[in-house]
């Protein structure tokens, strides 16, 4: 992950480095391909044209250029800027509220919602908290049978399934019943579809007026590359998320996803999935994924 850009980023700062002056065209220049690397790491082409020209105005506009060390310090501006696109903190679960919180997962089909619904929720069990998982999949065939099998592995408890009763029905059994049994978190895994489309919106929607979850957090395959930037962009246009939770981290994705996400979505990265294993996930830190893109 990130290799190519990695590379293609240290090769435009070995140049700027070694020169011991610099011109507003050297930086220009620069600027130019540090573009063209994160357009080819798949960053969305609003979010790469931003940041250059960010960066650019605070190299050029400023003394830096005057300075001993201006190769140095135009990599220190993309770097915080870097930073500041990623994050610029690492987001926690905003659930500290009066029991139940209510943490819903949204996202496309084989996005990995039912798979992190689990990894969170045996996250929060190893944080002394007493959780519960419910799928309101109704679509895909044997996706709440799915849960029920990994809430077995995780040692939470799942809702019972009631076969034939619809989402929102599910979701306000799901809430009657955390309440009841004194649970302190909800978990939500939310049906997907191939692509994003308006049913699917709508029950979303429908399920989170029912709930009034405290995090919304939109899974998304980081593989996906631009993909996984539109689907952010139509999710946030019609859902309130609060998160981004970025799967598959562990795998070759050019990146562009990550480095997209805030900017598309307004919203913080809070975790990464980084294998199939239900403990492979970890909060996101964007001052180290800045530090390694940046080697
Ligand atoms: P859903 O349709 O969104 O519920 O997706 P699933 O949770 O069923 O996940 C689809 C596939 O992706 C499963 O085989 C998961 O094991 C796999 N998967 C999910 N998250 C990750 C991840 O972070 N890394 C890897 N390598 N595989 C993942």
């Amino acid at each position: 992950m990130f290799d190519s850009l990695s590379e293609r980023l240290g090769g435009v700062f070995d140049r700027l480095r070694s020169r011991g002056a610099l011109t507003e065209a050297d930086v220009r220049t620069a600027m130019r391909e540090v573009r063209v690397a994160l357009l080819e790491a798949d960053v969305a082409l609003p979010v790469a044209r931003k940041f250059v020209d960010q960066v650019t105005e605070a190299a050029i506009g400023q003394n830096v250029l005057r300075s001993v060390t201006p190769g140095q310090q135009v990599v220190k501006i993309v770097h915080d800027a870097l930073v500041e696109m990623l994050g610029p903190d690492t987001a926690e679960l905003e659930i500290d509220v009066t029991p139940p919180a209510v943490v819903m997962l949204v996202g496309l089909q084989g996005s990995g919602k039912t798979t992190t619904t689990a990894k969170l929720a045996k996250l929060l069990k190893k944080q002394g908290k007493k959780a519960m998982m419910a799928s309101l999949d109704v679509n895909r065939p044997a996706a709440q049978e799915q849960l029920e099998v990994l809430g077995t592995q995780t040692e939470v408890n799942t809702l019972p399934i009631v076969k034939g009763q619809q989402p929102v029905e599910i979701a306000k059994r799901a809430l009657q019943s955390a309440k009841l049994q004194g649970y302190d978190v909800l978990m939500l895994d939310t049906a997907g579809r191939l692509h994003v489309d308006q049913a699917l919106m709508d029950e979303m929607k429908a399920v989170a007026d029912i709930s009034k979850p405290q995090e919304i957090l939109l899974v998304v395959d980081s593989l996906t590359g631009q993909d996984a930037v539109n689907v952010a962009q139509s999710f946030s246009e019609q859902v309130p998320l609060t998160g981004v939770i970025l799967t598959r981290m562990d795998g070759d994705a050019r990146g562009g996803a990550a480095l997209s996400m805030r900017s598309v979505t307004g919203k913080p990265i809070k975790f990464a999935g980084v294998g199939e294993k239900l403990d492979a996930i970890e909060p996101f830190h964007p001052k180290r994924v800045a530090g390694r893109i940046l080697g």
